[in-house]
């Protein structure tokens, strides 16, 4: 009876842990087994380097993917170079205007973009890293937990890093109001917790009402705010005084008394990211502010204001989570832990570009309705004015 002829000799015969394949039919195809065992252990080996990086301990599961429904009837082959049919509408909405497709699945940010490895080996990557979570948690411990590095899925503007904002146990449930800033300002101390800490003369907490209806968020402290101590001073900090001094103005006109005593400069509350001034008014660095992007939530946190009007790319990206251009996502509201975000451009931006002002105006007045729509809503007994009343 005749025998199925043997797999040839293979070069992998001699390596340690390495197997025969019985599907192996010749050197050539032994090599590409090998060639693609390689390609995946190198990107095995580079995602486990990205989430390490990351400051991931644990590697998340899977998104399950939507199911693309079958054609009723078998579609012809699609060459190479064709376009799958079934990508059109994807790609068509991720290349459009957001605002015209909110729909369409989010893109991915460029920054996120780990290594591109194949499933089998971001499955044994997390396998390899749950493993190594389980071994850890075995052993005991009575240090106190040090903060968490926790994986936002966005990145801070100007960086291709990948975030991992640090998360300070000690700021997760403070109160609200004068106490709670004053908790945070404390865990804040004299503040070495990253590089920012080297060229600031001073750390930058925010200022105004610790109960405001209306809260702003800019990027960093310039070279004013860092020898003052206070945000938003010099030039950009007198026209964003202006521009909260119009809204105030602009409510009284709308027949808002009780609004308009809220919006003046010394009502609102203002601060930034990061504390500390970036060296040469540089936009703040991922690492930055995953260090120091836990005090501005746990700020927010304790104002618990209405509104909050992000200034700038940096916290709106921050505070949204989302990497989009400042130009797209300027103008519509956004949320953070259910607080309306209203993005729009920097004072400072408007120092060196005019012409964007009315842009800005438009954002603050959609600012001054939500705070109507709000106010309206919440006291009891009380009767908002008529849209006659509105010019
Ligand atoms: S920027 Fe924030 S985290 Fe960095 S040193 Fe200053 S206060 Fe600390």
């Amino acid at each position: 009876m005749a025998h199925p002829p043997s797999p040839t000799a293979s070069s992998t015969d001699g390596l340690p842990g390495v197997q025969r394949l019985d599907v192996v039919r010749s050197p050539g195809d032994e090599q590409a087994i090998v060639d693609e065992l390689h390609s995946v252990v190198t990107g095995l080996r580079a995602r486990l380097t990205w989430l390490k990086q990351g400051g991931i301990d644990a590697a998340p599961a899977p998104s399950p993917r939507p199911a693309r429904p079958r054609p009723s009837a078998p579609s012809p082959p699609v060459g190479v170079g064709k376009l799958d049919p079934a990508a059109v509408p994807v790609r068509a909405a991720a290349s459009g205007d957001p605002r015209a497709s909110q729909n369409a699945p989010p893109r991915e940010p460029e920054y996120d973009a780990g290594p591109r490895d194949t499933d089998d080996a971001a499955a044994i990557a997390r396998a390899a890293v749950e493993s190594a979570s389980r071994m850890a948690t075995r052993t005991p411990s009575a240090a106190p937990k040090p903060p968490v590095r926790k994986a936002t899925g966005d990145a801070p503007a100007g960086s291709s890093r990948p975030s991992s904002e640090v998360v300070y146990p000690e700021l997760q449930a403070v109160p609200s109001g004068t106490e709670g800033l004053r908790i945070i300002r404390e865990f804040i101390g004299d503040c070495r917790r990253c590089n920012l800490c080297h060229g600031r003369n001073q750390i930058v907490f925010g200022d105004g009402n610790p109960t405001p209806w209306l809260a702003f968020v800019g990027e960093g402290p310039g070279a004013d705010e860092d020898r003052t101590g206070l945000p938003f001073v010099g030039a950009a900090g007198e026209l964003l005084s202006k521009m909260i001094k119009a809204m105030g103005e602009h409510a009284l006109k709308l027949g808002f008394p009780e609004l308009a005593a809220q919006l003046s400069r010394e009502q609102v509350y203002i601060a930034n990211v990061v504390k500390c001034r970036p060296p040469g008014n540089r936009v703040p660095e991922a690492d930055e502010i995953a260090a120091c992007g836990g005090f501005i939530r746990a700020q927010l946190t304790a104002l618990s204001p209405r509104v909050i009007v992000a200034l700038g790319r940096t916290p709106t990206q921050f505070l949204l989570a989302n990497s989009a251009p400042l130009g797209r996502l300027r103008g519509q509201f956004g949320d953070w832990q259910g607080v309306p975000v209203m993005p729009t451009y920097h004072p400072a931006y408007l120092l060196r570009t005019p012409s964007a002002k009315a842009q800005v105006w438009d954002d603050l007045k959609l600012v001054i309705l939500r705070l109507v729509e709000q106010l309206s809503a919440s006291p009891p007994g009380f009767v908002p004015p008529s849209h006659e009343r509105n010019p």
